[in-house]
């Protein structure tokens, strides 16, 4: 059985040091050993270090992006290897917001799904369809799309360190959170095309988070769901009340 892993993207957010200290640690102060899943928090990167020593082993720290290069002339990036030797394991890649305001390919993500794991870190590859392609019923497409180019080149042996979100662009911070059951509608065919990839067992073993508007009163219902295997919360992220909430979900 997969364990669910409840994770939040801070983005641009806060604005302080001061304030990231406040929120990392209300956040951790929430965390119990009752606490059903694992719990992760993307956080900008002037941030990592501080909020990496509140997390201790409550929750794991990851980068929102990278720059899918060791080292050289790319000015403003972040390397995997400046951020791994700071003891960090996870980062993302494939936000909807990288995509559609920096302008990053599926070509460019696979470089840094890539990068990721050649530096023996962890990747939550974000993929899900715009309201446009929603209502041409391109959502199976999409996402098979954003899969196969996003993972080219990742073996199964590699997937242990690939972490799915499916975020549809139509729900992020929109407050019009997916209905469970079209959340687990795509996350089962997100599944199926892991199978076609990976194999059988690769599909059962990878972790398919959802986001998009995810709050205290939507976390349950969607965390019922068989193939809905955690969550990426952004705004709600950012309130440690709410996020504690999301955190210790009921089903
Ligand atoms: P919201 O939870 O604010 O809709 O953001 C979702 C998201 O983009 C998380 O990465």
């Amino acid at each position: 059985a997969r364990k669910p892993f409840i994770t939040g993207n801070w983005k641009l957010n806060p604005s302080t040091k001061d304030e990231a200290v406040a929120l990392a640690t209300g956040i951790a102060d929430s965390v119990t050993a009752d606490s059903p899943g694992d719990i992760g928090l993307f956080v900008p990167s002037p941030y990592l270090e501080t909020v990496q020593k509140i997390a201790g082993d409550k929750f794991v720290v990851g980068a929102e992006c990278v720059t899918p290069e060791t080292a050289g002339a790319f000015t403003g990036g972040v390397s995997p290897s400046m951020i791994k030797s700071m003891g960090i394991e996870w980062a993302l890649a494939g936000h909807s917001e990288r995509r559609t305001i920096n302008k990053e390919s599926d070509d460019y993500i696979n470089s840094q799904c890539k990068m990721l794991i050649e530096s023996d870190m962890n990747v939550v590859l974000c993929i899900g369809e715009t309201l446009e392609e929603f209502e041409k019923g391109l959502v199976d497409a999409v996402c098979e799309v954003q899969l196969k180019k996003g993972l080219a080149g990742v073996s199964s042996e590699e997937m242990k360190q690939v972490t799915i979100a499916y975020e549809p662009v139509w729900a992020i911070g929109t407050g019009k959170v997916a209905t469970p059951e079209i959340a687990q509608d795509v996350h089962s065919i997100c599944r199926g095309i892991l199978g076609e990839m990976y194999g059988e067992q690769v599909a059962e073993d990878t972790r398919i988070l959802y986001g998009g508007s995810v709050s205290p009163d939507s976390v349950d219902g969607l965390m019922e769901k068989p193939d809905i295997d955690g969550t990426l919360v952004g705004g709600a992220s950012l309130d440690a009340t709410s996020f504690g909430r999301i955190i210790n979900f009921v089903t």
